[in-house]
């Protein structure tokens, strides 16, 4: 008994030896451990962060400061995402292909008379020959859209060069009749939009402008016919497509009263912006 008493005695004091023993062994492994971890400088000064790392090819190299991007504008459902409609109930009045001296003057009287603002698409040449017209488009309130030099209804196959040009040339030409001329649309000639031609348009800053009514006024000189077919084509956020120059206008110019009353009372009438 008194030996079972010993050995148990000696087994239980090696096991605490070997024990003891794994205690120490791990906790030096520990210590190897954590000294591989930086520590701090005892000196108490804090050091600078270490440098980012940079590899030249990692880093682009500016090769220009590049100009501010214009405001990314909404995409609309016409062609290239081009404006068709508003976004709202409200419709809008578009006149393309002035400023002419008879015609537009006498629209300008009818939108004041209505206390209605539209928006003109205008033509280059023409801004040269009327820079009076534009500047009275401007102060009562209108809101003014490229619609190309001349009329080039295949602008929009040329190149990105000349299409540039062409628009840039026609803005010129509007901010020598109204500096800082605000103009915040291009529509295409005859809506032959092409994806260069939109693109160069939303990079001069512009957004393309289509429509949704189109009472072909450039055709029929009827005042009857295109009133009711602008009456009869709008529905909520139409954009109407009239025109105050490029011809005889006598027909909208007296379709004009009534289909400003219609679209007012069932839509109401605001100028794009
Ligand atoms: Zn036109």
């Amino acid at each position: 008994m008194t030996r079972r008493v010993a050995v148990a005695a000696a087994l239980v004091v090696l096991t605490l030896l070997v024990g003891s023993r794994w205690v120490t062994n791990r906790s030096a492994v520990l210590a190897n451990q954590r000294s591989t971890v930086p520590t701090a400088p005892a000196t108490g000064v804090a050091q600078p962060p270490p440098a980012p790392e940079v590899t030249p090819s990692s880093t682009p190299v500016p090769t220009h400061v590049a100009a501010p991007k214009p405001k990314p504008k909404r995409a609309g459902s016409g062609p290239f995402g081009s404006l068709r409609t508003t976004g709202r109930k409200q419709v809008a009045l578009t006149f393309d292909d002035g400023p002419h001296p008879v015609w537009t003057p006498q629209v300008l009287d009818r939108l004041k008379t209505a206390n209605v603002k539209a928006t003109f698409c205008v033509v280059g040449s023409q801004v040269r020959k009327h820079p009076e017209l534009v500047r009275r488009i401007v102060r009562e309130g209108h809101t003014l859209c490229n619609h190309s030099w001349n009329h080039e209804l295949d602008l929009g196959t040329k190149s990105v060069k000349e299409i540039k040009a062409n628009l840039e040339l026609t803005n010129n030409e509007i901010r020598k009749a109204v500096p800082n001329a605000k103009i915040a649309y291009f529509r295409h000639p005859g809506g032959k939009w092409t994806a260069n031609a939109v693109s160069v348009a939303r990079s001069l800053g512009m957004q393309p402008l289509d429509w949704d009514v189109d009472p072909r006024d450039w055709e029929i000189k009827d005042a009857k016919v295109i009133g009711s077919r602008v009456i009869g084509g709008a529905r909520s956020g139409s954009i109407i497509l009239m025109h105050d120059g490029g011809g005889d206008r006598k027909g909208t110019l007296s379709a004009c009263p009534n289909v400003i009353k219609n679209l007012k009372t069932r839509f109401g009438i605001a100028p794009l912006r």
